[in-house]
C-alpha cells in the first residue's frame, strides 16, 4: 500500500516530535538514507514516531479503506446472498470518507543542512539543533561564524584593503578589525566579539613589522578562540616578503604556530583560501568539521502564482471567500460564488485547476475548512494576496502601455 503526501513547494514534507510537539520538515528520498532518528529540537530520540496528527489521521484513514472496506463489502455481499428473499438483512458498509491528504503549507522557516549526515531540513531556527540523522547537537552560534579577522596592524591598509576585497568577490566575509567596529566600541570588546564572529584570522607581517606588542590583544583573542574552537578556526600568518628579501618580525606569540612566505599577493591568497575551514563559494563546512549551514529562506514565496489560482483567489475574495471543490462521475467542479471556473472536463485543464487551488492552499491562501478537500474559506493572508495582485485588464494594460 502505498499513500502519497502533497510536499511543499520546495519538496517538503512536516514531521512532529512527539515529545515537544515541535514541527520540522524533511525532504525524503534526499539526502541521508538513514531513517530520521533524533528531534531537530529537543533531541529526543526515535524511529517511526515522526508523523503529524494529521498525517496518521489520514494514513488511518486510508488504511482502513484500503485494507478493511473489501472484507466488509464481502460480508455484505454474503449476508445477502444467505437471506435469500426470507429474511432481509440490508447492512451498509459505513467506512471513514477518506479526504484530502493534509495540505503541506508553504511556511517561514529556515533551511539547514548538517553535512556530518548530508541531510537538509526546514526548521524554527534556535541556538541549538540536532542532526535529525546522528543526533549531533549543534550550536548555531559557531555556525554562523564564518567571517574572516583581518589583523591589519601589521601592514599598510591598502594592502590589507585589497585582500578584503578580493575576498569579498568569492563569497567569503572579511572582517578588518578596526574598520568594521560602530565608532565608540570599546577597542577590546570589538575585538574580542570579531574573533567570536569568525573561522578564521589572518595577520599580515610585512618587513616594516616589528614586535613591539601592538598586535598582543588580537594574538590572545585568537590563541583563546582557536583553543575553543579547534579545527572551526585557524590563525594564518603570513610573513611578507621584500625585493631585497627583508621580512618583518613574527610576533612571540604566534610562533607556536606555522607562518607562511609568500612571495606574491596571489600567493598569499590562496594560502588564506587554502588554511580556513570554510569553503569558498558556496560557504559550508569542509569535510569532517561539523557545523550546520544555512541557506536562503524557501523560494516558493516569491515564485508567480497560477492564473487559474490567481482567477480562483480574485473571484473568491470578491464574494464570500468561499470555494467549493467536488468531484463525480459528472466531473470535477470548482465553485466560487456560485460560478464553475474549470471552463470544460479535459483532463489538463481540469488539473490545471485543481492544481490552482493546491497552490493556494500550499500558501495558505485559503483554508480547508471541513478537512475533506471540498469547502475552502479564503485566510487574511488570502485577501491581502487578493488585494496586491493587479487584476487581469490592468495586467493588459500595462502590457500594452509603451515604455
Ligand atoms: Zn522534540
Ligand atoms: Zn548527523
Amino acid at each position: 500500500m502505498k499513500i502519497n503526501f502533497p510536499t511543499d513547494s520546495d519538496g517538503y514534507l512536516s514531521q512532529e516530535c512527539p515529545s515537544c510537539a515541535q514541527r520540522f520538515k524533511v525532504r525524503f528520498g534526499e539526502g541521508s538514507e538513514e531513517p530520521i532518528s533524533f528531534c531537530p529540537y529537543c533531541g529526543n530520540k526515535g524511529h517511526d514516531c515522526w508523523y503529524t496528527q494529521d498525517q496518521v489521521e489520514y494514513i488511518q484513514a486510508v488504511s482502513t479503506g484500503v485494507v478493511l472496506s473489501p472484507e466488509l463489502k464481502k460480508l455484505e455481499h454474503e449476508m445477502k446472498k444467505a437471506s435469500g428473499g426470507f429474511l432481509k438483512i440490508d447492512m451498509k458498509t459505513d467506512l471513514p470518507q477518506v479526504g484530502a491528504p493534509p495540505m503541506e503549507t508553504d511556511d517561514a522557516l529556515d533551511v539547514l543542512r548538517f553535512p556530518c549526515c548530508n541531510e537538509t531540513i526546514k526548521v524554527t531556527r534556535y541556538d541549538r539543533h540536532f542532526c535529525i540523522i546522528c543526533g549531533k547537537e549543534m550550536d548555531m552560534a559557531a555556525t554562523d561564524a564564518k567571517k574572516v579577522f583581518l589583523s591589519h596592524k601589521g601592514i599598510d591598509k591598502d594592502k590589507v584593503s585589497d585582500f578584503r576585497n578580493t575576498l569579498q568577490l568569492l563569497g567569503y566575509d572579511p572582517w578588518l578589525d578596526e574598520d568594521a567596529m560602530p565608532a565608540g566600541t570599546p577597542l577590546e570588546r570589538g575585538l574580542l566579539q570579531g574573533m567570536k564572529d569568525s573561522c578564521g584570522v589572518v595577520f599580515f607581517i610585512t618587513p616594516s613589522f616589528k614586535d613591539e606588542g601592538y598586535l598582543e590583544t588580537e594574538i590572545n583573542y585568537a590563541i583563546q578562540e582557536k583553543r575553543a574552537k579547534g579545527e572551526r578556526f585557524a590563525i594564518i600568518t603570513l610573513q611578507f616578503v621584500d625585493a631585497e628579501g627583508n621580512v618583518g618580525e613574527i610576533p612571540e606569540l604566534l610562533k607556536t604556530y606555522v607562518w607562511k612566505k609568500p612571495k606574491t599577493s596571489l600567493e598569499a591568497l590562496r594560502e588564506i583560501v587554502r588554511a580556513l575551514p570554510i569553503a569558498h563559494n558556496l560557504v559550508d563546512w569542509r569535510e569532517g568539521i561539523d557545523g550546520v549551514v544555512t541557506v536562503p529562506k524557501i523560494k516558493s514565496t516569491s515564485t508567480e502564482l497560477s492564473a487559474e489560482a490567481t482567477a480562483i483567489l480574485k473571484v473568491a475574495a470578491s464574494g464570500d471567500g468561499h470555494i467549493m471543490c467536488h468531484k463525480s462521475f459528472g466531473g470535477q467542479t470548482i465553485q466560487v460564488g456560485g460560478k464553475q471556473m474549470i471552463p470544460d472536463q479535459s483532463p489538463r485543464i481540469v488539473a490545471l485547476w485543481v492544481g490552482g487551488v493546491e497552490d493556494l492552499q500550499r500558501r495558505r491562501y485559503i483554508m480547508d475548512v471541513g478537512h475533506k478537500g471540498e469547502i475552502f474559506q479564503v485566510t487574511r493572508e488570502g485577501y491581502e494576496a487578493a488585494d496586491t495582485i493587479p487584476d487581469e485588464e490592468t495586467r493588459q494594460q500595462r502590457a500594452e502601455q509603451p515604455h
